[in-house]
């Protein structure tokens, strides 16, 4: 639909297929065992719009919902969600009270965090990240010990209840990397520690989507999905047809159409000469709205039913595009990415031509687009 009203250049997400893609990672999971699932919805639900896509995620059987940062966790709550919701980043001066209010779980790293969760009262609700090779978040091999040790003696006080304890994967992308069967292998390790040192979780967990998919092994408790119930591909090239459905589509509306001729260079700097005569069209979403720079001269969009090339540099607010000849008319439908259904370009299409991920594609794209939910179960109002 280009109706008159539809705007400039939106984002449109489709809730049934985050429904579905929840639905196809819970019934993945509970072959062998009861296996829990946490959608992953920081960073606006990977640009999908996190409360809409939480609603959606707990429709479809959501056991947890996860978070980086408290403040995402408090906008979740504050939206209505009262299911298992866990964080896991804060920052010096965060308000774990706030959270411990709101009864989200928090994740300490530390013996420090531990005191200062522990020092809020009210019966914290407590998760121990360990750091078992990816050198980022978690409390490091030589602390674990130490971290167990408090968070027991502070469990037994009954400050606090240790509801989990969990790692993250270096590489679950590339199943034959030697990380994973070295990370499971410390997080055993972890869990036998604590199990010494007293502590029970109702949790344990290790695996991100492409973990959840490619490797079973790492499921325990609980699998956190993220990317995956996007729609979107963990692990390119490595992972089993799923029947995932993309939930978003950027698209936009051509500006306007006009026959360029052999020589003629398009954007700034030329970096793209006519070596014939064509035409061009300009499509109003640029870097400015997380369009990547580096799609010039390598993304395509659809238009009229075919792939259409970026000419030349992407600029802030615009972005030029091959028509090959053709003059749609001002108005004419331009997808940048959708699921792909019709043959148009997909988030993994553009992660491929910039050199990322789709993540930051889909995470990034926003700007000035509107952003709107459809249902493409329950309405007609789907991205045609
Ligand atoms: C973002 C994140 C996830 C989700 O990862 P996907 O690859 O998107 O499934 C899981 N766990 C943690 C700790 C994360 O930060």
């Amino acid at each position: 639909m280009t109706g008159p009203a539809s705007p400039r250049a939106e984002i449109v997400v489709d809730l049934a297929a985050i429904r579905h893609n929840v639905r196809v990672l819970r019934d993945l999971v509970q072959v062998d065992a009861p296996v829990q699932l946490m959608v992953v919805v920081k960073a606006d639900g990977y640009g999908h719009g996190m409360v809409e896509v939480a609603e959606a995620a707990r429709d479809a059987g959501a056991d947890w919902l996860g978070v980086a940062t408290i403040d995402e966790a408090l906008a979740l709550r504050a939206a209505g969600d009262r299911g298992h919701l866990l964080c896991w980043l804060s920052a010096p001066g965060d308000d774990f009270a706030a959270a411990v209010a709101a009864g989200v779980e928090v994740t300490a790293y530390t013996v420090a965090e531990l005191e200062e969760i522990a020092a809020v009262g009210g019966g914290a609700r407590v998760q121990l990240k360990v750091d078992t090779g990816l050198s980022r978040g978690g409390a490091p091999r030589a602390d674990w010990r130490d971290l167990f040790a408090v968070a027991s003696e502070l469990e037994h006080a009954g400050r606090i209840t240790v509801t989990g304890i969990w790692s993250h994967f270096v590489a679950s992308d590339e199943p034959a990397h030697p990380m994973n069967d070295a990370q499971e292998a410390a997080f055993r390790e972890a869990l036998d520690l604590a199990a010494g040192a007293g502590l029970d979780p109702e949790v344990t967990h290790l695996a991100n989507s492409a973990a959840a998919i490619l490797r079973p092994s790492s499921h325990f408790d609980l699998v956190r999905c993220g990317i995956a119930a996007y729609g979107l591909d963990p692990a390119p090239g490595e992972t089993p047809r799923l029947g995932l459905r993309p939930a978003m589509t950027a698209r936009a509306r051509l500006v306007m159409s006009k026959p360029i001729t052999a020589g003629d260079g398009v954007s700034y700097g030329h970096t793209w000469v006519a070596d014939h005569d064509t035409s061009v069209g300009l499509v109003p979403a640029g870097y400015g709205d997380g369009v990547p720079r580096a799609a010039g001269n390598s993304a395509s969009v659809w238009v009229d039913d075919s792939r259409r090339p970026i000419r030349g540099r992407v600029c802030m607010d615009q972005v030029v595009v091959d028509l090959h000849g053709e003059l749609p008319p001002p108005g004419t439908e331009v997808v940048l990415f959708g699921p792909g259904d019709r043959g148009e370009p997909t988030a993994q299409d553009w992660a491929e031509a910039v050199g990322t991920i789709s993540y930051e594609i889909v995470t990034r794209i926003g700007g000035r687009f509107e952003r709107r939910h459809t249902d493409s179960e329950t309405s007609e109002d789907g991205t045609e």
